[in-house]
């Protein structure tokens, strides 16, 4: 137990930690480019935030909630998503008084008890953005855009963009009644949840991943089919405006959300190859959800990306990230007062912004310049009492193993001409 993880958490280690702030990087700086400022909320929130904002007849809330009771008898709840904390935040601080739209981003854990597997973790990171106040359909192709810009930048090859409309809650009152007539003499054969379902949620048995059920769907009504005329016109709108900007999409009427609050445009963003796991982003228009949560009516929109999914796909299509963090110098020394003076020497160096690694276990020279070559830095330099007594050091290019004597004052304009030089 002390040396094991809990399952379905994850270490981010040294040498994959780099790839995650590359990643995290890039978000924040697209998100900049089109005007999102970020927001970080409390990891754990009321739980009864979830159950208005993330819907009780969900899977998340029905069974996948990490809840406790604090110490002052409060219902707590780690953060299973991002968007009801974040509608809760702008509620709470009055976001919707200043100019609207409010565009934000986030990026951080959630916490869902689901049953491990590759791309499916119990702690896991999202990337999601959201706006609230505006209902343009320029703005669900805005959103979508973000997300496949995003991807492309890292170089993804083989992403899906599905889209469809789950309408407005006149039209989805018109579905529901029509998908209730069209499972009724199916009932029998649909899974013991939507079974259940079938009066009270209908949509969701559409997005049901029991065979069968899937196969007693085929044929369903399906939500556009219900839209009303503003609703397809709004679709009709958001596809010319992805058009407009160059994103090829699929409309694919399985794809829904099943709760009252969630409007009009739903989307996912799939890759090939990564098995069952293959949704990378998944979003949507919540138009009922501000007024849920106790706004006023604010239509809003959103996605989330999951990080570890993307870290597989990019894995997976063998795309590099731009490594860093590889020192610029080794400092080795040679006996107790070089040990001192490169100790010195290291923080000096690092307060002028080199990135500086040294010997730390008084080992011998070789084996310090072993390890000098383990972290891969172009010079290594060496501190011997000799040298140091003429207030010199040794300067040693690591690729050819050649050695020059400079002195200790003019180390820092040399390594900077010759850093950046890249010689
Ligand atoms: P959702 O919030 O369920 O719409 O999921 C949005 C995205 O988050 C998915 O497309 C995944 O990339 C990611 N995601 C959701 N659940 C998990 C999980 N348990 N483990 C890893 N990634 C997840």
């Amino acid at each position: 137990m002390l040396t094991t993880r809990p399952r379905g958490t994850n270490d981010i280690l040294p040498g994959e930690v780099e790839k995650w702030q590359y990643l995290e990087e890039l978000a924040r700086n697209v998100c900049k480019q089109y005007g999102y400022h970020e927001i970080r909320t409390p990891i754990f929130e009321h739980t009864e935030l979830f159950l208005r904002g993330v819907g009780e007849t969900t899977d998340i809330v029905e069974k996948e909630m990490y809840s406790f009771l604090d110490r002052g008898e409060r219902n707590i709840t780690l953060r299973p998503e991002g968007t009801a904390p974040t509608v809760r935040a702008f509620l709470e601080n009055k976001l919707y008084a200043q100019p609207q739209p409010t565009k934000l981003f986030y990026i951080g854990p959630m916490f869902r008890y689901d049953r491990p597997q590759a791309g499916r973790y119990r702690q896991f990171h999202q990337f999601g953005i959201e706006v609230f106040g505006s209902n343009h359909p320029s703005v669900d192709a805005e959103v979508i855009g973000l997300a496949c810009d995003y991807l492309e930048r890292l170089g993804l090859d083989n992403l899906e963009v599905h889209i469809n409309t789950v309408g407005c809650p006149e039209c989805r009152k018109k579905h529901k009644e029509s998908l209730i007539a069209f499972f009724e003499d199916k009932k029998d054969q649909l899974c013991e949840t939507c079974g259940g379902r079938l009066e009270k949620n209908p949509l969701r048995i559409l997005d049901c991943k029991s065979p069968l059920c899937q196969e007693l769907s085929e044929n369903a009504p399906t939500t556009l089919s219900s839209a009303c005329p503003e609703c397809q016109i709004h679709f009709q709108q958001v596809q010319e405006y992805l058009t407009e900007i160059g994103i090829k999409y699929t409309i694919n009427p399985r794809l829904v959300r099943g709760l009252d609050y969630y409007t009009n445009t739903a989307f996912e963003i799939l890759v090939q190859g990564i098995g069952a796991q293959s949704a990378l982003c998944g979003g949507g228009r919540y138009n009922g959800l501000i007024e849920q949560c106790g706004g006023k009516p604010t239509p809003g929109i959103g996605f989330a990306l999951g990080m570890e999914r993307l870290l597989l796909t990019l894995n997976q299509q063998e795309k590099s990230l731009p490594e860093s963090g590889t020192p610029d110098i080794f400092i080795a020394s040679i006996g107790a007062e070089a040990q001192k003076a490169s100790f010195k020497l290291a923080i000096d160096l690092r307060k002028k912004g080199f990135i500086v690694e040294k010997d730390y276990l008084d080992k011998s020279l070789k084996a310090q310049l072993k390890t000098a070559d383990r972290f891969q830095v172009k010079y290594t330099l060496i501190l011997g009492e000799e040298e140091l007594a003429g207030g010199k050091v040794l300067l040693r290019d690591m690729a050819g193993s050649e050695q020059i004597e400079i002195s200790i004052s003019e180390i820092e304009d040399f390594l900077e001409r010759r850093l950046q030089k890249n010689e």
